[in-house]
């Protein structure tokens, strides 16, 4: 097999044939064999019965991973990786925003430059509103300077890499997936092409601004202990404040004996301080919830079926519910 799309759909219904159909137009008269592995990500909607019928007519070779229940985009793009049997791996949604025809442009790049490991289709033109555009800017700008790794501002998972990336991003264990932190950890030469994002074909987008914001600051804890470090500097900082009015207080008090009246300036620092603390304790609860997690060393996913196709594109029956550890 040469190229595995690996495709995540959560309520996609009415997406998936659309999608398949678009698929193979894109790929018409190309002369390599490529295999779409559907991940139902716990779909509340018809998404597995029709996931399962393009399973069963086997149009081009697909394969189904559907899970116990929602675990997110995240995992669908892990339990992806591990069915993937391609030379190339491509991540893309179901929805249609992002084309097939790019894809195999992506597909034609790493042919071309064996240079490259991967390419990354990043937007030029963002349809968000303006406030969220501001909130992702900031977002951005926060976490590369953070952080380590560097995360390009636009750059979203619709990308196609070679095998080695995919075991490389395999081989992080972590329950917390943020993948765009993974796509910079695990580093790889990159090739950014821009695309333009289509309006969905059907349905409705499952990020919400709250959704947002949680995927933020997890990317954040999950790929920095700066804000760690940020209690310590707040701590020295007011200590060190705190023992220069001291000596004001002292030296007011002995030379010229002056009361020095204190209540406003006491209610204030103890109101200050105190939420100081309470602050930095939830930064420290953050990664100890963080730590707590994957102490319990949890699966990514549980998969109820997976209905993987022959060597051939044939269906190949039904296998058992499976358990996949990280
Ligand atoms: N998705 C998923 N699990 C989720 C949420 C989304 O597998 O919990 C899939 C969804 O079906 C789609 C892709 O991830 O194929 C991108 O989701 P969406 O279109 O909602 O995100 P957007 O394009 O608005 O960023
Ligand atoms: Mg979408």
């Amino acid at each position: 097999m040469k190229l595995s799309m690996v495709v995540p759909c959560y309520n996609e219904e009415e997406n998936v044939a659309a999608f398949q159909a678009a698929v193979i137009e894109a790929f018409q008269g190309c002369n390599y064999s490529y295999e779409l592995i559907f991940i139902d990500d716990g779909s509340h909607d018809g998404t597995l019965q029709a996931l399962k019928k393009l399973y069963r007519v086997q149009a081009c070779p697909v394969s189904v991973v559907s899970f116990s229940r929602n675990f997110g985009k995240e995992s669908g793009l892990y339990a992806g990786l591990e069915h993937a049997t391609g030379d190339y791996i491509s991540l893309i949604d179901a929805d249609l925003q992002q084309r097939p025809e790019l894809v195999r442009q992506m597909v034609e790049f790493l042919d071309q430059n064996p240079d490259y490991d991967i390419v990354a289709a990043y937007q030029d033109k963002r349809g968000d509103g303006k406030v969220l555009s501001f909130f992702k800017q900031r977002f951005y700008s926060l976490i590369n300077h953070l952080s380590t790794v560097k995360l390009h501002p636009d750059a979203s998972d619709f990308r196609t890499f070679r095998r080695s990336v995919a075991e490389g991003i395999l081989s992080l264990p972590e329950y917390h997936r943020f993948s765009k932190g993974i796509f910079a950890w695990v580093g790889y030469p990159t090739h950014f092409i821009p695309y333009t994002a289509c309006p969905r074909a059907a349905g409705a987008t499952k990020w919400s601004f709250r959704k947002l914001m949680r995927y933020a600051i997890d990317g954040i804890i999950g790929f920095s202990t700066a804000p760690l470090r940020l209690a310590t500097y707040t701590g020295l900082f007011s200590a060190g404040a705190s023992l220069i009015y001291l000596l004001v207080v002292v030296l007011q008090k002995l030379i010229w004996g002056i009361n020095v009246p204190g209540y406003a300036t006491i209610i204030v620092l103890i109101l200050f301080l105190g939420g100081m603390q309470l602050f930095c304790l939830g930064l420290i609860g953050e990664y100890v919830g963080k730590i707590f997690e994957q102490s319990k060393d949890r699966p990514v996913y549980l998969a109820r079926e997976v209905l993987v196709h022959g060597a051939d594109g044939k269906a190949e029956g039904v296998a058992n519910a499976s358990q996949t550890q990280p």
